[in-house]
């Protein structure tokens, strides 16, 4: 490890009180290993599409196509290409498929209006080169009129699921009879759609509390990746950003039992180094995660791994500055040059890397250095690199380090519920083999 690196990280350390317990057990973390961890949520007991004979059966596949839209167009339709493995199989299988989505959030008949999912069938239907048909309703005689006259091969998109929650979110509180109403329409029930497995509704707990279900190739992958955190190859260091530490308080404390290191930026760093008894100025801090903070540090001083230095604005001046040296007035919005390096040297090391959260306030590019640099380390490192959904994957696939990753996951909230070691009723539902 860089001297200098080592000499800043101590000097920072030692000046805070009660701390220098702290810097001994830092300096012997590299060569302590935890005791391994399991998350046990049975994910490969679960049935797949593969486990079905699809053939002639109306089989409804639940699919994320929750896109980005403006002005009528669709900003990225990756979630669409993502959704193809799935139906192609389905179609060669000569299976009836129907898809149900979700779109934006429906609350008023305004919103009805702005989240249409047909123009998401035109999209698929230029992807697949085929015909996609669409329903612009999501129950009635049409929609189960051309359910019914559907031949093996067709593909079906309903319109958005959503629209049922105007009448008192019957989705997505996955209403009962919505459940089975929908489930009625099919033989079979697909659940492709990772980004919405952590929340029971209708279009995934509903339908397959009613009929025969299993899971699509996009959700089966998002587990094997996933699960691979649950006995990984060691060292495993997690690199977690992000604003607020209240958010990932549940993550931190499953964390803790799984990982080797633990690398912490972004806004949450300046909370977890002011329970330090550190001066933050006017970061962001989170003063009632602060007893969280303390206690997690006190019983981890071995593997929570803090910024050292941090780039900070004040009055429109921006300074890298020794987290020591925080004026009161500085806002910090980046990890700075010496955190980047002692990071590095923890994933260096490191055979399995997860990463949750941005390191900095990435809406600025002038705070985006720190969250830059750990990609450019992260494409240059022999190791499974899983990076977790939600904003964490936009910037990384924005920057454009996609393809050095091991697998960036489609589901924000599923992603981080997973490795919160939590049930995601979505998969929970699904039959086993
Ligand atoms: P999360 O959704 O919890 O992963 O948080 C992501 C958000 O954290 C992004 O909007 C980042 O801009 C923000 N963030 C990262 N670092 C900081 C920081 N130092 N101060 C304020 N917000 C930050």
């Amino acid at each position: 490890m860089n001297i200098l690196v080592i000499i800043n990280h101590y000097v920072q350390i030692l000046i805070v009180k009660n701390r220098i317990a702290y810097s001994f057990y830092l300096l012997i973390s590299l060569k302590k290993m935890p005791k391994s961890y399991k998350i046990d949520i049975g994910e490969n007991m679960k049935k797949t599409i593969r486990d079905f004979d699809l053939n002639n059966k109306k089989v409804i596949i639940r699919v994320d196509y929750n896109v980005p839209i403006k002005d009528g167009i669709i900003l990225d339709d990756s979630r669409i290409v993502k959704s193809l493995d799935t139906l192609k199989y389905a179609v060669d299988n000569n299976a009836k498929v129907i898809l149900m989505s979700h779109l934006g959030r429906i609350k008023t008949e305004e919103d009805k209006k702005n989240n249409s999912l047909q123009i998401v069938a035109s999209r698929l239907s230029k992807l697949l080169n085929r015909d996609v048909i669409f329903v612009p309703s999501t129950r009635g005689d049409e929609l189960e009129c051309t359910i019914n006259n559907l031949n093996p091969g067709d593909i079906l998109l309903m319109e958005n699921t959503r629209y049922e929650d105007l009448d008192g979110k019957k989705e997505s509180s996955n209403d009962e009879e919505l459940g089975k109403y929908w489930a009625s329409l099919g033989d079979i029930f697909i659940n492709d759609a990772f980004g919405t497995c952590h929340r029971a509704h209708a279009s995934n707990v509903g339908i397959a509390s009613n009929i025969e279900s299993g899971i699509g190739f996009l959700v089966e992958k998002e587990l094997k990746e996933l699960s691979i955190l649950d006995n990984p190859v060691r060292p495993f260091a997690v690199i977690l950003g992000g604003a607020k530490v209240h958010d990932k308080i549940n993550l931190i404390e499953n964390l803790v039992n799984i990982a080797d290191y633990i690398l912490i930026g972004g806004g949450m760093a300046y909370t977890f180094l002011a329970s330090s008894g550190l001066n933050i100025g006017k970061s962001i801090l989170d003063e009632e995660s602060i007893d969280f903070c303390k206690r997690i540090l006190e019983e981890n001083k071995d593997k929570i791994i803090l910024p050292i230095d941090s780039v900070n604005e004040n009055n429109g001046n921006i300074k890298e500055v020794f987290v020591s040296d925080i004026n009161e007035n500085d806002v910090g919005l980046d990890i700075g040059h010496s955190t980047i390096k002692l990071f590095k040297q923890y994933l260096n090391e490191s055979k399995t890397i997860m990463w949750n959260g941005p390191v900095g306030y990435t809406e600025r590019e002038e705070f985006t250095n720190g969250t830059k640099e750990l990609c450019e380390a992260l494409k240059n490192i022999e190791a499974t690199k899983i990076i977790g959904g939600g904003d964490t994957a936009s910037i990384v696939i924005n920057l454009g380090y996609e393809k050095y990753m091991t697998h960036i996951s489609t589901g924000g909230g599923a992603s981080l519920e997973y490795l919160e070691g939590k049930t995601l009723p979505g998969i929970d539902i699904i039959g086993d083999k």
